[in-house]
């Protein structure tokens, strides 16, 4: 980094756990090198399906808590990534998780990927204002995988980071995966399916512009996400294999980077930081 003033990397985030998911080892990785890593989460994720029979009654058709309990896994996940600077989107509660396209809570008065787009993007412009960061990272114009709430959170980081240095979309990559699942398949004892092929969102390698090495990040980023346990388990073998589930089963590869297309500002120096170049 050649930044004269102090780096700042502003992620935002639909629900609780994508901050890990997506993008934990960049957080921890930029956090330990002294960078001032904000996270904005918009939602509190209260219609993820939950993992563990113990916690079923925590469900939106519940008891409906969920979305609180998540904000104490979220504080645990934000722990161990490094970052001390987490906001809620608007202020906790006020962004309800819409669940997946086509399900009742889309309807939801405060359902997020439903609200007000203008007030929206006038909460996270102030945050912006406030932080200033020359790099704000959010999803892609599908969201990663086509979740409203990422849909959402991408059109509002469009339109407020307008300012900013640079924008990066959060991506996986395809030969990265490809390779994760290979090794995946070798392990003896893996307790899920392995992906079938096309089953995991993935991004073209000739489109990705910005590779993130977080090899000697990934004791936090899988501590962060069993942090998640509502939402993701971990299984790691004890000789350096690991992968994590969602609540659907399917093995997901640890992959040794993380990766980025360069949505806005300049490209010279971005190819393996994100701040690279900038000044
Ligand atoms: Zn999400």
């Amino acid at each position: 980094m050649t930044l004269t003033a102090p780096p700042r990397l502003l992620l935002v985030h639909a629900h609780p756990d994508d901050e890990s998911l997506w993008t934990g080892g960049t957080i921890a990785r930029y956090a330990a090198s002294g960078v001032h890593v904000t996270v904005v989460t918009c939602t509190l994720g209260e219609e993820g399906e939950i993992i563990p029979p113990a916690l079923q009654q925590l469900a939106a058709d519940a008891a409906d808590q969920l979305g609180g309990y998540r904000v104490a896994e979220l504080r645990a996940a934000c722990t161990a990534l490094g970052v001390t600077d987490h906001r809620f989107l608007g202020g906790i509660g006020r962004w309800r998780d819409s669940g997946m396209a086509g399900v009742a809570a889309n309807d939801h008065p405060r359902a997020f990927a439903n609200g007000s787009f203008d007030e929206q993007v006038a909460q996270l412009s102030e945050i912006i204002a406030a932080v200033k960061p020359q790099v704000v990272v959010t999803y892609d114009d599908f969201g990663g995988y086509g979740h409203p709430d990422h849909i959402q959170a991408h059109r509002i980081t469009t339109a407020a980071a307008a300012d900013v240095d640079r924008v990066f979309h959060a991506v996986t990559s395809r030969a990265a995966t490809e390779a994760g699942v290979a090794a995946l398949a070798e392990m003896a004892d893996l307790p899920w399916r392995l992906p079938a092929e096309g089953e995991l969102p993935v991004t073209d390698d000739a489109a990705i512009t910005t590779t993130i090495d977080i090899s000697d990040h990934l004791v936090a980023k899988l501590r962060a996400l069993r942090a998640h346990s509502t939402q993701v388990s971990v299984w790691q073998d004890g000789t350096g294999g690991a992968s994590y589930a969602l609540s659907n089963g399917i093995a997901q590869p640890v992959v040794q980077a993380e990766y980025y297309v360069l949505a806005k500002g300049p490209a010279e120096g971005a190819e393996t930081d994100l701040f690279g170049g900038l000044d």
